[in-house]
């Protein structure tokens, strides 16, 4: 077991008969990122104990990639087993935002996202999800302000061990980072969007939602012949009314696919209803294995400012590491079976 899965309450059952103030204090050490053999205030005996029984360490850098532009890091980790996973640094003026992976690989086959094309590899524990922001903040010296849940994978198809990572990560003896600082990106699993929504969390919600209508987005994502877009943006309302954290609709905008100005009309009247959603348009990073192509900037701007004009707020998310670009996915598959 990776000794960052546990929370406290765990650590504390784990440990037994150890006092619980030993428990509280390993786990404030784990969060400055330190090993067992840094832990100066605990005796040697249970230093040498969790050596022995846990896995202790931080993810292995395999690959990093550093922007000369705006100093976007992205990483891709090694794990034990040799699954590969991708994170991304981008510093910001009001600190760090790093992008998680939640599993190795995807099964969620979205048309055009490099991270399913070989389906699902396995889940990430909460431990190896907190290792990627611990071995990140490590190498870049960079404050982590803000974690996006926007890696590869589906968060909400691995629920359990993200809701322990997010636990631990808002815990003021863990990483102390405000839930208001968080966001989950979810392509809309309608059981995990409820079950969020119960947790007390007020973490942020960014929906992918990527067309405007049931017919286009069936095209690109498999989970629309399951969910409605009405009742995914219903279900959105319901997290919002429990939450009141605001929600982003995420737009990939693809040449001829999802690009016209009549998409941009329909998706403003599904924006408008009783809460209104906020739009960030990704021009899409195109991938080697699929034909599809990003929006030009004409088309970009004349989508964003329908949007605007129908009364949607709308934003293009900035490209940060252009330099360094590389669509979600793309390095882990570069690297597969590759070792270091
Ligand atoms: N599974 C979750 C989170 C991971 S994907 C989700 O679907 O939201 C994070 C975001 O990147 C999603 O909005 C996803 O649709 C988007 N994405 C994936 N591949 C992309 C690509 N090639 N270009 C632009 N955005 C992409």
């Amino acid at each position: 077991m990776n000794i960052y899965d546990f929370t406290p309450e765990t650590l504390r059952e784990y440990l037994g008969d150890v006092p619980a103030f030993r428990a509280e204090q390993i786990y404030k050490w784990l969060y400055t990122g330190a090993g067992p053999d840094e832990m100066t205030n605990v005796p040697k005996e249970l230093r040498e104990r969790l050596k022995t029984e846990l896995y202790t360490l931080l993810p292995k850098i395999d690959t990093r990639l550093e922007s000369k532009i705006d100093g976007t890091r992205k990483y891709l980790f090694r794990m034990e087993d040799g699954a590969g996973i991708e994170s991304v640094v981008m510093p910001y003026s009001y600190g760090s935002s790093i992008c998680v992976s939640s599993q190795a690989g995807c099964r969620m086959g979205c048309a055009f996202c490099a991270s399913t094309i070989d389906g699902l590899d396995r889940n990430l524990t909460a431990g190896e999800m907190m290792g990627q922001v611990l071995a990140a903040r490590k190498d870049s010296g960079q404050n982590i302000s803000h974690i996006v849940i926007m890696g590869s994978g589906e968060p909400l198809d691995n629920y359990e061990n993200v809701l322990t990572f997010i636990r631990n990560a808002v815990n003021p003896k863990g990483l102390g980072i405000s839930a208001r600082h968080i966001t989950l990106s979810t392509c809309g699993l309608i059981m995990g969007m409820r079950r969020l929504a119960e947790e007390g969390l007020p973490i942020n919600l960014a929906i992918s939602l990527h067309a405007p209508n049931d017919e286009v987005r069936r095209k690109l994502m498999p989970i629309a012949k399951s969910v409605s877009i009405e009742t995914l943006l219903s279900e959105a309302e319901q997290y919002f009314e429990k939450t009141h954290r605001r929600i982003t609709l995420e737009y990939a905008l693809i040449r001829g696919v999802n690009d016209s100005e009549d998409c941009a009309r329909e998706l403003a009247a599904r924006c408008t209803g009783k809460m209104g959603f906020h739009v960030n348009l990704i021009p899409v990073n195109s991938i080697e294995e699929r034909d599809f192509r990003r929006s030009s900037r004409e088309v970009v701007e004349t989508f964003q400012s329908t949007l605007t004009k129908a009364g949607v707020q709308a934003t293009v998310r900035r490209k940060m590491g252009a330099d360094i670009d590389a669509a979600c996915g793309q390095l882990r598959r570069a690297k597969k079976g590759k070792t270091i």
